[in-house]
């Protein structure tokens, strides 16, 4: 990891998680993060939508963070079932995830709405996390960098900075399989967002790049390890503490 760029460690709890259990994991972070006056990295949930608002509250003064999964690019509208993200700024998010490869695969999401996405969490002041990864057709056929600078380049709004804008990299392949790139795989991807993004804004240097796809706390520091790479966006290791915990622990 960089010493210019803190790490975020971040969660995606997916659709998953009732109020009462939920809570409970919330508390226990929480309260394990409350040990550190100044964490050497931000902390991240991002909860179903239903949970977001009372999971802030329990983070309130404390060095977690809560963010959305995803976000209409309207601020409000008739678009029944979604979400503006004024709404999710509104429930106590900082951040919100967009263009995650279950949205463009399940949700038929390209790259413009993605864009789009971006911009609207960029509208009402969240962070954006904007996620990028090719299938495993896509790395078997050697496309992998074409499809990432595909996607970073489209995918990214105009006003994408590194202040309101972090890129993850999650090869699709990779999400909740246990499977992993290699870390010279990892450095050789991390890398090639970097440049892309060079491409698109000034500071790029300080925009941060996650790791993302089956992290768990036995390969997280590996992966942190690895040059470029600025933190971790966490599926399944992040639904429980004790099993998030170790990989928030790498970038303390
Ligand atoms: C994810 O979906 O963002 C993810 C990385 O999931 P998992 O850690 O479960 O592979």
């Amino acid at each position: 990891m960089s010493e210019t760029r803190r790490p975020l460690i971040a969660g995606n709890w997916k659709m998953n998680g009732l109020a009462d259990e939920s809570l409970r994991q919330m508390q226990e972070l929480v309260s394990r993060a409350r040990k550190f006056d100044n964490p050497g990295c931000d902390i991240l949930i991002c909860p179903p939508t239903t949970l977001l608002r009372e999971l802030a509250r329990v983070a309130v003064d404390s060095p977690v963070r809560v963010g959305g999964q995803d976000c209409h690019a309207n601020a409000s509208g008739a678009h029944t079932g979604d979400i503006a993200a004024e709404m999710l700024k509104d429930s106590g998010a900082r951040y919100c995830i967009v263009g995650h490869s279950e949205r463009r695969t399940d949700h038929g999401e390209d790259n413009t709405t993605v864009k789009a996405k971006a911009e609207a969490a960029h509208r009402a002041g969240l962070i954006a996390i904007v996620c990028v990864g090719e299938t495993l057709a896509e790395r078997e056929g050697d496309k992998t960098l074409d499809v990432i600078s595909d996607q970073v380049t489209n995918s990214l709004p105009k006003g994408a900075t590194s202040s309101n804008t972090v890129v993850a990299y999650e090869p699709v392949w990779a999400i909740g399989t246990g499977k992993t790139p290699t870390p010279l795989d990892v450095k050789a991807v991390h890398a090639h967002i970097r440049e892309e993004l060079g491409k698109l804004m000034n500071d790029a240097a300080k925009v941060r790049v996650l790791y993302g796809g089956s992290v768990k706390g036995s390969n997280a520091a590996e992966l942190m390890a690895v040059e470029n790479v600025d933190g971790a966006l966490v599926g399944g290791a992040s639904l429980t503490a004790e099993d998030f915990w170790p990989i928030v622990k790498t970038g303390i």
